[in-house]
């Protein structure tokens, strides 16, 4: 199986929820190449103690650090646990990492259950490679 390289995010009022969550799967991302916004990034090696490659707190761009490795083809998982309840001041950043997950065709969860589907997979345990989408066409339009 290669290592999965997995993205983590989670807002302040979701950040409970996730350590839990990234507590209960600890061997998994011993096992992973872990990648995190930074303050959900710092929590998780301070509190599950692994290792974390820790970007930019989510307002300062930490969402788009990690839409940018999902453009560069270097996330297979994105786990982010957004706040449904609270406007936060980078939602657009929020709309546009969730819409390159979408673009590059990356499972992603947005809250427990399916990051819990997602991880019990027996995809996730095998070489899966996600079908890559083919934008030659678009990258060849032509603009009038
Ligand atoms: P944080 O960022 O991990 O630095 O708190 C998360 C976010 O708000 O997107």
């Amino acid at each position: 199986m290669t290592t999965k390289r997995i993205a983590l995010i989670a807002h302040d009022n979701k950040k409970k929820e996730l350590m839990e969550w990234v507590k209960f799967n600890r061997g998994i991302m011993l096992n992973s190449e872990v990648f995190a916004t930074g303050t959900t990034g710092k929590m998780i090696e301070n509190e599950v103690g692994i290792t974390v490659r820790c970007l930019q707190s989510g307002p300062l761009g930490g969402d788009q650090q990690i839409g940018a490795l999902i453009a560069e083809g270097n996330i297979d998982i994105l786990i982010f646990f957004w706040d449904p309840l609270e406007p936060l001041p980078h939602d657009p950043d929020i709309k546009a990492l969730l819409r390159l997950a979408v673009v590059w065709n990356i499972p992603v969860a947005c809250n427990r259950a399916t990051a819990d589907f997602l991880f019990t997979s027996s995809l996730f345990f095998s070489d899966y490679k996600r079908k890559m989408p083919d934008f030659l066409e678009y990258n060849n339009r032509k603009i009038e």
